[in-house]
Protein backbone atom coordinates (compact mmCIF):
# COMPACT_ATOMS: atom_id res chain seq x y z
CA UNK A 1 0.00 0.00 0.00
CA UNK A 2 1.50 3.13 -1.19
CA UNK A 3 4.83 1.34 -1.94
CA UNK A 4 4.81 -0.41 1.52
CA UNK A 5 4.29 -3.92 2.36
CA UNK A 6 1.50 -4.83 5.26
CA UNK A 7 0.44 -7.73 7.05
CA UNK A 8 -3.28 -8.63 6.42
CA UNK A 9 -3.33 -11.42 8.66
CA UNK A 10 -1.32 -12.01 11.80
CA UNK A 11 -1.82 -15.50 11.74
CA UNK A 12 0.63 -15.49 8.21
CA UNK A 13 3.59 -14.34 10.27
CA UNK A 14 5.82 -17.07 12.32
CA UNK A 15 7.96 -13.89 13.18
CA UNK A 16 10.71 -15.14 11.89
CA UNK A 17 12.09 -12.12 10.47
CA UNK A 18 13.50 -14.05 7.04
CA UNK A 19 11.48 -11.09 5.10
CA UNK A 20 13.44 -8.50 6.21
CA UNK A 21 16.56 -9.07 4.13
CA UNK A 22 14.89 -10.21 1.48
CA UNK A 23 12.86 -7.02 0.85
CA UNK A 24 14.39 -4.66 -2.14
CA UNK A 25 12.83 -1.62 -0.73
CA UNK A 26 13.07 -1.93 3.24
CA UNK A 27 9.68 -1.38 3.27
CA UNK A 28 9.24 -4.39 5.80
CA UNK A 29 10.10 -3.47 9.22
CA UNK A 30 8.24 -4.84 12.69
CA UNK A 31 6.37 -3.90 15.23
CA UNK A 32 6.15 -5.24 18.95
CA UNK A 33 2.36 -5.75 19.68
CA UNK A 34 -0.38 -8.80 20.64
CA UNK A 35 -1.18 -11.17 17.80
CA UNK A 36 -2.71 -13.92 16.58
CA UNK A 37 -0.80 -17.16 16.68
CA UNK A 38 0.85 -18.25 13.75
CA UNK A 39 -1.63 -20.54 11.61
CA UNK A 40 0.58 -22.92 9.22
CA UNK A 41 -2.72 -24.95 7.57
CA UNK A 42 -3.71 -20.98 6.83
CA UNK A 43 -0.85 -20.57 5.25
CA UNK A 44 -1.01 -24.10 3.31
CA UNK A 45 -4.34 -23.05 2.28
CA UNK A 46 -3.30 -19.65 1.20
CA UNK A 47 -0.30 -21.25 -1.19
CA UNK A 48 -2.38 -23.30 -2.71
CA UNK A 49 -4.77 -20.83 -3.58
CA UNK A 50 -7.87 -22.25 -1.41
CA UNK A 51 -9.69 -20.15 0.86
CA UNK A 52 -8.52 -20.22 4.76
CA UNK A 53 -10.98 -20.27 7.27
CA UNK A 54 -11.12 -17.23 8.60
CA UNK A 55 -9.16 -17.16 12.35
CA UNK A 56 -10.59 -14.23 13.83
CA UNK A 57 -12.95 -13.02 16.00
CA UNK A 58 -16.24 -14.37 14.34
CA UNK A 59 -18.39 -10.78 14.94
CA UNK A 60 -16.04 -9.57 12.24
CA UNK A 61 -16.29 -12.28 9.83
CA UNK A 62 -17.43 -10.78 6.63
CA UNK A 63 -20.39 -12.41 4.51
CA UNK A 64 -22.91 -12.09 2.23
CA UNK A 65 -26.40 -12.57 3.23
CA UNK A 66 -28.98 -14.03 0.51
CA UNK A 67 -32.56 -12.51 0.35
CA UNK A 68 -35.35 -13.64 -1.50
CA UNK A 69 -36.96 -10.51 -3.50
CA UNK A 70 -39.68 -8.69 -1.48
CA UNK A 71 -42.74 -8.42 -3.02
CA UNK A 72 -43.92 -5.12 -4.07
CA UNK A 73 -47.02 -5.00 -1.65
CA UNK A 74 -44.27 -6.14 1.53
CA UNK A 75 -41.48 -3.23 0.32
CA UNK A 76 -43.99 -0.35 0.03
CA UNK A 77 -46.32 -1.33 3.29
CA UNK A 78 -46.23 2.03 5.63
CA UNK A 79 -43.83 1.66 8.77
CA UNK A 80 -44.80 3.01 12.26
CA UNK A 81 -41.65 3.69 14.22
CA UNK A 82 -42.06 2.35 17.74
CA UNK A 83 -39.79 4.01 19.80
CA UNK A 84 -41.31 5.26 22.65
CA UNK A 85 -38.26 7.71 24.63
CA UNK A 86 -35.20 9.28 23.58
CA UNK A 87 -32.16 9.05 23.95
CA UNK A 88 -31.76 5.14 23.79
CA UNK A 89 -27.95 5.08 24.12
CA UNK A 90 -27.38 3.67 27.35
CA UNK A 91 -24.34 5.80 27.28
CA UNK A 92 -27.02 8.95 27.09
CA UNK A 93 -29.81 7.65 29.18
CA UNK A 94 -30.36 9.04 32.42
CA UNK A 95 -30.65 6.99 35.59
CA UNK A 96 -33.82 8.40 36.47
CA UNK A 97 -37.18 9.41 34.32
CA UNK A 98 -40.50 8.99 34.35
CA UNK A 99 -40.28 6.85 31.19
CA UNK A 100 -39.27 4.02 33.33
CA UNK A 101 -41.96 4.21 35.84
CA UNK A 102 -43.54 -0.02 35.35
CA UNK A 103 -41.42 0.62 31.84
CA UNK A 104 -40.63 -3.19 30.39
CA UNK A 105 -36.99 -2.53 29.66
CA UNK A 106 -35.47 -3.41 25.91
CA UNK A 107 -31.59 -3.62 26.41
CA UNK A 108 -30.47 -4.37 23.07
CA UNK A 109 -27.43 -4.73 21.16
CA UNK A 110 -27.11 -1.86 18.74
CA UNK A 111 -26.58 -4.59 15.16
CA UNK A 112 -29.75 -6.50 16.22
CA UNK A 113 -32.12 -4.00 14.95
CA UNK A 114 -30.47 -4.04 11.70
CA UNK A 115 -30.18 -7.95 11.62
CA UNK A 116 -33.99 -8.84 12.56
CA UNK A 117 -36.35 -7.04 9.92
CA UNK A 118 -39.33 -6.43 12.72
CA UNK A 119 -37.46 -5.25 15.06
CA UNK A 120 -39.84 -2.24 15.79
CA UNK A 121 -42.84 -4.55 15.74
CA UNK A 122 -41.21 -7.52 17.50
CA UNK A 123 -39.10 -5.98 19.98
CA UNK A 124 -39.60 -2.02 20.70
CA UNK A 125 -43.41 -2.32 20.65
CA UNK A 126 -44.36 -1.70 24.30
CA UNK A 127 -40.89 -1.61 25.75
CA UNK A 128 -38.51 1.39 26.51
CA UNK A 129 -35.54 0.99 24.56
CA UNK A 130 -31.60 1.12 25.67
CA UNK A 131 -29.06 0.42 23.16
CA UNK A 132 -25.42 -0.10 23.10
CA UNK A 133 -22.27 -1.97 21.55
CA UNK A 134 -20.19 -3.73 23.90
CA UNK A 135 -17.75 -4.23 21.90
CA UNK A 136 -16.95 -0.76 20.48
CA UNK A 137 -18.73 1.51 23.46
CA UNK A 138 -15.98 0.26 25.91
CA UNK A 139 -17.78 0.69 29.25
CA UNK A 140 -18.86 -1.07 31.69
CA UNK A 141 -22.57 -1.29 31.18
CA UNK A 142 -23.15 -2.85 34.33
CA UNK A 143 -22.55 0.17 36.65
CA UNK A 144 -25.38 2.07 34.93
CA UNK A 145 -27.93 -0.76 34.55
CA UNK A 146 -27.97 -0.85 37.97
CA UNK A 147 -28.84 2.43 39.10
CA UNK A 148 -31.76 2.42 36.35
CA UNK A 149 -32.93 -1.15 37.40
CA UNK A 150 -32.65 0.32 40.74
CA UNK A 151 -33.80 3.60 40.54
CA UNK A 152 -37.18 3.20 38.92
CA UNK A 153 -39.97 0.37 39.17
CA UNK A 154 -38.84 -1.90 35.75
CA UNK A 155 -41.33 -4.57 35.31
CA UNK A 156 -39.25 -7.11 33.54
CA UNK A 157 -36.12 -7.18 31.03
CA UNK A 158 -35.92 -8.28 27.88
CA UNK A 159 -31.68 -8.80 26.43
CA UNK A 160 -30.98 -8.94 22.50
CA UNK A 161 -28.21 -9.70 21.38
CA UNK A 162 -26.36 -10.41 18.33
CA UNK A 163 -25.06 -14.58 18.27
CA UNK A 164 -21.93 -13.94 17.75
CA UNK A 165 -19.48 -14.24 20.95
CA UNK A 166 -18.54 -10.32 21.08
CA UNK A 167 -22.25 -9.53 21.46
CA UNK A 168 -21.76 -11.41 25.12
CA UNK A 169 -20.93 -8.81 27.07
CA UNK A 170 -24.23 -7.24 26.64
CA UNK A 171 -25.95 -10.02 28.08
CA UNK A 172 -23.48 -10.09 31.04
CA UNK A 173 -23.64 -6.87 31.67
CA UNK A 174 -27.71 -7.19 32.13
CA UNK A 175 -26.99 -9.98 34.26
CA UNK A 176 -24.95 -8.51 37.03
CA UNK A 177 -27.11 -5.20 36.62
CA UNK A 178 -30.09 -7.56 37.57
CA UNK A 179 -28.17 -9.09 40.50
CA UNK A 180 -26.45 -5.87 41.56
CA UNK A 181 -29.91 -4.13 42.02
CA UNK A 182 -31.14 -6.83 44.53
CA UNK A 183 -34.70 -6.80 42.68
CA UNK A 184 -36.69 -9.88 41.51
CA UNK A 185 -37.58 -8.53 37.86
CA UNK A 186 -38.68 -11.21 35.27
CA UNK A 187 -35.91 -11.05 32.27
CA UNK A 188 -34.85 -13.03 29.46
CA UNK A 189 -32.43 -13.01 26.92
CA UNK A 190 -33.28 -13.10 22.57
CA UNK A 191 -30.07 -14.39 20.41
CA UNK A 192 -30.39 -12.96 16.71
CA UNK A 193 -28.34 -14.82 14.24
CA UNK A 194 -26.73 -12.84 11.62
CA UNK A 195 -28.71 -14.10 9.07
CA UNK A 196 -31.86 -12.18 10.90
CA UNK A 197 -33.16 -15.23 12.49
CA UNK A 198 -34.18 -15.49 16.20
CA UNK A 199 -32.48 -18.54 18.04
CA UNK A 200 -33.55 -21.18 20.29
S1 LIG B 1 -20.84 -6.47 20.04
FE1 LIG B 1 -22.90 -6.80 19.23
S2 LIG B 1 -23.58 -4.74 18.70
FE2 LIG B 1 -21.35 -4.65 18.90
S3 LIG B 1 -20.51 -5.02 16.85
FE3 LIG B 1 -20.60 -7.01 17.88
S4 LIG B 1 -22.61 -7.82 17.25
FE4 LIG B 1 -22.69 -5.63 16.85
Amino acid sequence: MDGKAQLLRDDYCDGLGDCLPHCPTNAITFEEREAQAYDAAAVAAKKQGKPAAFAGCPGQRAMAIKREAQSAAASTAPAESCLQQWPVQIKLAPLQAPYFDKAKLLIAADCTAYAYARFHQDFIKGHITLIGCPKLDSVDYSEKLTEIIKNNDIQSVTVVRMEVPCCGGLEMAAKKALQQSGKFIPWQIVTISTEGKILD
